[in-house]
């Protein structure tokens, strides 16, 4: 049961009647979940945390369903991309996604047949040691569904170096309209639980605590009734649910860390270290429980389609999906002159070309937004911006440092805090987008540390164990997950037992 405490941060944008963060209520309650089956899907070879894969199929070649069309190099930190429909290779060709990243892409033309890989089917027995776990979320290509796409493997065993003694799962969904992940904790309330207990056991964490919005109710209600039918399953796990405040960008770590943890964590320091917690989205959750029970890779997710104008909706995808194909799912028609956009409307970016944008799997949700002419003015002072901003930076200042250039002074004034979510972009009455400006800068430099990490010539040619222990200062995601004694422990082959020291028969 939650502790009838509210947690929160403080600052960001709290839910108002203009843009109605997370309700339920304006989206039409889906009877069934709908499915779209797209007539081709474009699966990019890099669509997270980390290098591109290497395309395993080529022109002309069938696939299934779940089966994998592109693996990762030897030694190279990439996780595999399997395709969510059958059919035929049209093309194996290079992709420019709107976040600028470019890779191989493979394109595949539907048969309309669904047609499954024969591996796929529910396991028979569960009785699998922690390294098995872990070796199986890598093989499904699972990474977190809810921000940068951090491959679960490497989090989980990142989490095992630091002993955590907590998992969080993360069901914040704050952005604005999207409710593709509380449509999954409605939907999958089992799978969310059942995954969440494994990946704190592999992970080593004894607490399980489901994060909320405290006007979440019914979601609240289904959790809790999961919790009590599966915690005697999990006798060594303990789990609560925590309310939060229904603010943006609630599920932010650094702001879980902040109101949760009371810790202001610095750009560059880590939940796990901190304060020996880890968070893993719900539908990410979701995703490993798939993988352990039923043996099926990531393939698809669910996204919410998100617009004020007309029929907003979620919908469960084939990964690769275009979005012109989800966006013209809706019962109306979407107006030419009207924005689509990868992602939500705080964050995301517009596209040109919706017939060649794929969702790829940390795309939760596609916005469809007017073309509104915004007036805009000079800055007038107001001071919204800085009395809103989550990270408590004076976004006009820096705003102001970048557009004279003076970089080191913005980073001074603390522009390299930015975590891009828009909120300053959002409430500005003088229609200046500082987010486009200060977000940027931002990321320049966790791009230059990502490509310091996966780029560099001697992963590329040294073991990754090598290359872990070259890093100084910090644990690498790049490390494996090692067994210890316990988890080799022999188990009766002919049990079925949940994957996690002291699992129970089922
Ligand atoms: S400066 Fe960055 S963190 Fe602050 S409100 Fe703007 S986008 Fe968000
Ligand atoms: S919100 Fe806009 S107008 Fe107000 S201080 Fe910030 S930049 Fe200036």
């Amino acid at each position: 049961m939650a502790n009838g405490k509210i947690y929160s941060f403080t600052k960001g944008v709290i839910s108002n009647d203009v843009l109605d963060f997370s309700q339920r209520t304006p989206f039409v309650r889906e009877v069934m979940l709908e499915k779209i089956n797209p007539s081709r899907i474009i699966l990019p070879m890099k669509m997270n945390y980390g290098v591109p894969c290497e395309p395993v199929v080529k022109k002309g070649d069938t696939v299934k369903v779940g089966q994998c069309v592109g693996m990762p190099a030897p030694h190279t930190f990439a996780s595999p991309v399997h395709s969510g429909i059958s059919g035929t290779v049209t093309d194996v060709a290079p992709v420019t996604l709107p976040n600028g990243i470019s890779c191989m892409a493979v394109f595949i033309e539907n048969d309309m047949k669904r047609t499954t890989i024969e591996s796929i089917r529910p396991r028979t027995h569960m009785n699998m040691s922690a390294a098995e776990t872990v070796a199986i979320i890598r093989a499904a290509g699972i990474c977190g569904m809810g921000g940068e796409g951090i491959p679960t493997a490497a989090k989980i065993s990142r989490a095992k170096r630091h002993n955590v003694s907590e998992l969080l799962v993360n069901c914040l969904q704050s952005e604005p309209f999207a409710t593709c992940d509380l449509t999954v904790i409605c939907d999958h309330t089992d799978y969310v639980v059942r995954g969440a207990c494994a990946v704190a056991a592999t992970s080593g964490a004894r607490k399980v605590r489901f994060l909320i919005s405290h006007k979440r109710k019914a979601e609240q209600k289904m959790l809790q009734a999961s919790i009590d039918s599966i915690k005697n399953e999990f006798d060594n796990i303990d789990l609560e649910i925590c309310l939060f405040r229904d603010r943006y960008p609630q599920g932010y770590y650094r702001l879980v860390a902040k109101a949760l943890y009371g810790k202001n964590l610095a750009e560059g320091a880590i939940l796990e270290e901190e304060c020996g917690a880890v968070m893993f989205n719900c539908s990410t959750l979701y995703a490993v429980w798939r993988a352990l029970a039923d043996n099926m890779p990531l393939t698809d997710r669910i996204v919410s389609v998100c617009t004020d104008s007309y029929c907003k909706h979620n919908v469960l995808v084939p990964i690769g999906t275009p979005l012109s194909e989800i966006v013209n799912s809706g019962s109306g028609s979407v107006p030419v002159t009207d924005r689509i956009i990868w992602g939500n409307c705080l964050t995301g970016l517009a596209v040109q070309d919706p017939e060649n944008t794929p969702v790829i799997k940390i795309t939760s949700a596609v916005t469809v937004a007017p073309s509104n002419f915004i007036p805009k003015t000079p800055c007038i002072h107001c001071g919204l911006c800085s009395e809103t901003c989550p990270m408590s930076l004076s976004p006009n200042i820096v705003y102001e440092m970048l557009v004279q250039g003076l970089s080191q002074k913005a980073a001074e004034e603390g522009g390299r805090d930015c975590i891009a979510c828009g909120t300053c972009s959002y409430i500005c009455p003088a229609g200046i987008d500082l987010a486009a400006m200060i977000a940027p800068f931002a990321s320049a430099g966790r791009i230059i540390e990502e490509n310091s990490l996966l780029h560099n010539t001697s992963f590329s040619t040294g073991s990754v164990k090598e290359v872990a222990e070259d890093m100084v200062g910090e644990i690498s995601l790049l490390e494996e997950f090692t067994e210890d004694d316990e988890d080799k422990k022999e188990v009766d082959p002919s049990a079925i037992t949940l994957p996690f020291k002291g699992g129970k028969t089922i």
